[in-house]
């Protein structure tokens, strides 16, 4: 077993003992502090830096959990650069490491890299500054798979830890260790070899994503007795989140960002992420139509536009960026006051980072996601070769459909936290209309949706999502004429009770592909045939006051310029048509 090997075996730590770690009265502080002003040029430690770092520089074991984006490399590399030797980093992307390299570099930290595509010629270098008493190195970033595959690293990292100048081991990523992880890596497996056959050098694991089972797996990977765990709360509160729901009318939903943009927002800065390049495009275009000054950003726009736009962007001159989520990776803005969705994102795990780039300066700043019908469709072909791509989507449809619960407690149990309706204080768009909800009784329009689809069915039809809306409705192409019941309901109402009964497993969805395309239909659920039992119900909840049009959720703005071609189906009891209409 591993305990034996860990000579920092951290006993349980009470309160009081932790609270120390928070402290300035140890050696090293002097040296910290100097470095992260001098060298990384940061005015002040952000909650839980100075903590970790007197843990690691203390030589305890330490699991570091933190949303992305807080500033966990620091953890490491400044304590490197304040102990004797260098800090092996274990990262899983080339591309990460490059990013760090050229951070280091350009704050004159040496630090250097071994991966499969390193030269002879470099990786001698570096071979060679790893038992230089000199340390010309202060961060050596290698892949888990040298570790696993090089017997000349580990014969040189062996030499530096008999010397004393192997001082930290650092597994960013940690959560890479575990199966039971989102994102494993095979030769992270191997890295329990680190602790093993160096005991005595304190091992840092970072990651923004892991639950408390995962973690206990990495320990017992990486051959680490009880290390201490630090976790900062995911919650963010000061990001305000609201669901906007967004009309088929593209351009009432653009209409009612620019007003947004035009008032609430006025000269502050903000993200409004787009499904797709041509989205970026459009949806930029459209907005400058409207006197928006916004930039479009994506992937495949020429690198001298995308750092021009970023740039500006940076520095206050253009105030709007419409993005897909390739603009994220490095964007470090503090006063970023709105970030709005005009498609949903894949995951509650992708919204809560994508949207997390707003208020990192911790003044109030508002989430924004606009929930279209039609997007979820377009998203869904996205995911579909996803192992849950599809299981996690529906999680996010399922966060916007929502009207009662709090936002923040649907992302919490995604970080296994729980924020309670205290830890959201109100700010989020439920939690301010709490009482500002009905239930509905869906039961007879779920049999008519039902019926519809056995018939397309017995017609070996296969029905898209907007051809099932459009047929339910009355509408759409004339094929064969049969009797069907249509409904009157309004089309959003139509659209959101059809999203509950896939939500609910009445209906489900159905892919099939050809050389150029996803085809995404609808079809019958797990759940339906309970349907034919008089007696079952089937309910959803909706907004009471606001209709189905448009939810103000702050109640400050109210679009201008979008004026809502909805038309409301009468409330109480729907009435129903039946009517020789077209399929
Ligand atoms: P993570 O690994 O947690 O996602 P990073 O380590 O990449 O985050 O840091 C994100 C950003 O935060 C970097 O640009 C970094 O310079 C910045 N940062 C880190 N610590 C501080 C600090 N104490 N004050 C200001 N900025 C910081
Ligand atoms: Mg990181
Ligand atoms: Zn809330």
């Amino acid at each position: 077993s591993s305990s034996s090997h860990s000579a920092t075996a951290a006993p349980v730590m009470n309160k009081q003992e932790m609270q120390r770690y928070d402290g300035t009265d140890f050696p090293w502080y002097k040296e910290l502090e100097r470095h992260l002003k001098d060298t990384f040029h940061l005015s002040k430690f952000r909650p839980l830096q100075l903590r970790a770092m007197n843990l690691s520089m203390s030589s305890k074991d330490l699991f570091l959990v933190m949303p992305t984006g807080r500033g966990k490399s620091l953890c490491y590399q400044l304590p490197a650069v304040c102990s004797k030797g260098f800090t092996l980093v274990i990262t899983p992307l080339v591309s990460l490491m490059e990013d760090q390299i050229m951070y280091l570099n350009s704050v004159n930290v040496p630090g250097v890299m071994l991966n499969a595509s390193s030269s002879k010629e470099h990786s001698k270098t570096v071979m060679a500054g790893l038992t230089d008493v000199k340390a010309p190195f202060k961060l050596v970033y290698v892949t888990p798979e040298k570790i696993a595959k090089s017997k000349l690293l580990m014969s040189r990292l062996e030499k530096a830890y008999n010397a004393n100048l192997l001082s930290r081991i650092a597994v960013d990523e940690v959560h890479c260790c575990s199966q039971w992880g989102h994102d494993f890596r095979p030769d992270y497996k191997l890295l329990g070899i680190l602790k093993r056959q160096f005991p005595r050098v304190p091992l840092l694991g970072l990651t923004a994503t892991a639950t408390s089972s995962v973690l206990k797996d990495c320990e017992k990977i990486l051959c680490v007795s009880k290390p201490v765990t630090l976790t900062a709360s995911f919650n963010r509160t000061n990001l305000y989140y609201e669901v906007r729901i967004k009309d088929s009318n593209n351009n009432a939903s653009i209409s009612d960002i620019a007003s947004l943009i035009d008032s609430r927002y006025k000269n502050q800065s903000g993200i409004v992420y787009v499904f797709s390049q041509k989205d970026a495009e459009f949806v930029a275009s459209e907005l400058q139509k409207r006197d928006i000054l916004a930039y479009p950003y994506h992937a495949t726009m020429d690198p001298v536009d995308k750092s021009r736009v970023h740039h500006k962007w940076a520095s206050n001159k253009v105030k709007v960026v419409v993005a897909t989520v390739a603009f994220g990776m490095g964007i470090d803005k503090p006063d970023v006051r709105f970030v709005i969705h005009h498609t949903i994102s894949k995951s509650i795990e992708n919204y809560y980072q994508e949207s997390g780039r707003a208020g990192r300066d911790g003044h109030p700043a508002d989430c924004i996601v606009y929930f279209g019908f039609s997007d979820i469709f377009r998203v869904s072909t996205m995911v579909v070769m996803e192992n849950v791509g599809q299981q996690k989507l529906l999680k996010m449809v399922d966060y916007c459909q929502n009207v009662d619960r709090c936002r923040r407690s649907l992302m919490a149990v995604h970080f296994d936290e729980v924020w309670d309706d205290e830890g959201c204080n109100q700010m989020c768009d439920t939690c301010r209309h709490s009482e500002d909800h009905t239930s509905m009784d869906i039961t007879q329009h779920a049999r008519e949706v039902v019926q519809l689809l056995e018939l397309a069915a017995s017609m070996n039809e296969k029905l898209t999502p907007l051809k099932l809306v459009d047929a339910w409705m009355g509408r759409g192409p004339a094929k064969h004429r049969r009797l069907i019941q249509t409904t009157a309901l309004s089309r959003l109402q139509a659209e959101a009770v059809i999203v509950q009964l896939l939500l609910q497993g009445y209906l489900r969805e159905d892919f099939s592909f050809t050389p150029y395309t996803t085809h995404f239909y609808m079809k019958l659920g797990a759940k339906s045939p309970l349907l034919k039992n008089q007696n079952h119900k089937v309910s959803m909840k909706r907004r009471a006051s606001v209709s189905d049009s448009v939810a103000v959720g702050s109640g400050q703005t109210k679009a201008k310029g979008g004026k809502r071609s909805v038309h409301r189906a009468g409330a109480g009891p729907v009435s129903k048509k039946v009517k020789e209409d077209l399929l």
